[in-house]
């Protein structure tokens, strides 16, 4: 049956896929199209007025399959009334998101990684991306938080053991079934908040931020999976190993900084979902922050934090280490051999990094460790792949005052009053006004 079903497909398929679906993505588009007629009845039972996007499934090197997209563009074949594929190598999708693609909004998730083991799994993240997509169409008040504290995340021992124990707080607030025990929970995490309001300050507004997008999506990812597993142990089961599992491990510092905010914002979701009916729709509205909504429902009140002192010596411990390993990647950087080249820089744009490979070294220095990308307003431009460059940065992390970099003491990187040169690594053009050369340092600035 299934090599009838194979056979019937590649009849049907124009040419141009025969050569990327294999029997395991047809299956998939076909649980696809399952899914989604699933997802049109559920959103709007899952999350109040929730509407499914368009999707996109892609495997790296393999088919693309676009779902319910009304304008495909001339990369995808049409398969079925809402299906089309294309090819990755030409549509160079990555990770999971949802953005827009050809102007409409599409969740786009990559449907072969290790960890997605089962369709049940895979459509979860798909709606939890279908989410995102419903928060940037309809939600205005809301939006994604930057990038920056990625980096530049105070690493203070109080706050990290501050922020264990309020996670805790959370895990017991959401399996907590006396209201008069839950607002004692709720309370103390709330007296926590405060606490490293004090610490963190701008920091904190960034968590609650991204919690206040992150949370609500995770939290429906986990109500579909409830949803298609239909089996009330097994799903209690994936909920606690997947979503508030998360809530008791310890990290430090900088270490998965957004992806902390999923199961808090979640677990936010799930106390509000079992105290109060339909606030779904108020909270959309209200413009606040998840936390700040649900204080408003709760109204806590302030109780003296007694913070667990083996969490923060495990917080000291754990930063100093860090900090220890950070000063070696940055020692064995500025060590290294070769020709340490200064760019002094005015009026630039930042193009892009990685801020998952980007180091806070201080306050002021970044190290940037596979991608940074700058350009003028006059169309000069730096790029490094997978090379390492400090920035100093100028107020944010997106302006820089001067870039550093090494290069073999051989390369000849000048051409008249312009430093251009192009390696599988940096590629740089861009035209000097002075510079300054010592044996092994050369300093430019940069028009
Ligand atoms: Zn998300």
């Amino acid at each position: 049956m299934q090599r009838l079903i194979i056979l019937l497909f590649v009849i049907a398929v124009p040419i141009v896929t025969l050569s990327q679906m294999n029997s395991k993505d047809s299956a998939l588009a076909q649980s696809l199209e399952k899914f989604y007629i699933i997802a049109e009845k559920q959103a709007n039972k899952i999350w109040p007025d929730m509407k499914p996007t368009p999707v996109m499934l892609y495997r790296i090197n393999g088919p693309v399959l676009l779902y319910n997209h009304p304008k495909p563009g001339t990369n995808f074949n049409k398969r079925k009334a809402k299906l089309h594929i294309g090819k990755h190598k030409e549509i160079m999708v990555y990770g999971n998101y949802c953005s827009d693609f050809k102007g409409i909004t599409t969740a786009i998730v990559n449907y072969d990684l290790p960890d997605v083991e089962s369709p049940e799994k895979l459509f979860a993240i798909v709606f939890h991306e279908m989410h995102h997509g419903y928060q940037k169409n309809y939600c205005p008040k809301y939006s994604f938080s930057p990038v920056d504290p990625l980096i530049t995340y105070p690493e203070n021992a109080i706050n990290d053991a501050l922020k264990i124990y309020e996670q805790r707080l959370l895990y017991k607030m959401v399996n907590e079934t006396r209201y008069d025990k839950f607002l004692s929970l709720f309370n103390t995490f709330y007296s926590c908040r405060l606490k490293r309001e004090a610490i963190i300050g701008p920091y904190l507004k960034w968590e609650e931020k991204t919690e206040s997008m992150e949370g609500p999506a995770f939290y429906t990812e986990y109500r579909m999976y409830e949803f298609l597993i239909n089996d009330t142990v097994e799903s209690k089961k994936y909920l606690e190993k997947h979503f508030l599992k998360l809530l008791t491990e310890a990290h430090f510092g900088r270490t998965a900084l957004r992806q902390r905010c999923l199961p808090t914002g979640m677990a936010l979701c799930l106390i509000l979902d079992k105290w109060e009916d339909n606030w779904e729709k108020p909270y959309y509205q209200s413009g606040r922050s998840l936390v700040e909504f649900a204080i408003n429902k709760f109204n806590p009140e302030i109780k003296k934090v007694h913070i667990p002192a083996h969490l923060l010596k495990e917080s000291e411990v754990k930063i100093a280490q860090t900090q220890k390993q950070r000063a070696k990647i940055y020692g064995k950087y500025k060590d290294q051999a070769g020709i340490k080249i200064v760019l002094n820089i005015n009026n630039t744009t930042i193009g892009g990094f990685d801020p998952m490979n980007a180091f806070g070294i201080s306050d002021s220095l970044i190290l940037h460790k596979t991608i940074f990308e700058a350009h003028s307003n006059k169309g000069h431009k730096i790029q490094f792949n997978n090379y390492p460059v400090t920035t100093q940065i100028k107020e944010t992390i997106w302006k820089t005052k001067k870039i550093t970099f090494f290069i073999d003491q051989n390369e000849n990187i000048l051409k008249g009053n312009k430093i251009s040169f192009e390696n599988e690594h940096i590629k740089i053009h861009w035209p000097y006004s002075s510079l300054k050369k010592e044996k092994k340092h050369v300093e430019f600035w940069l028009l």
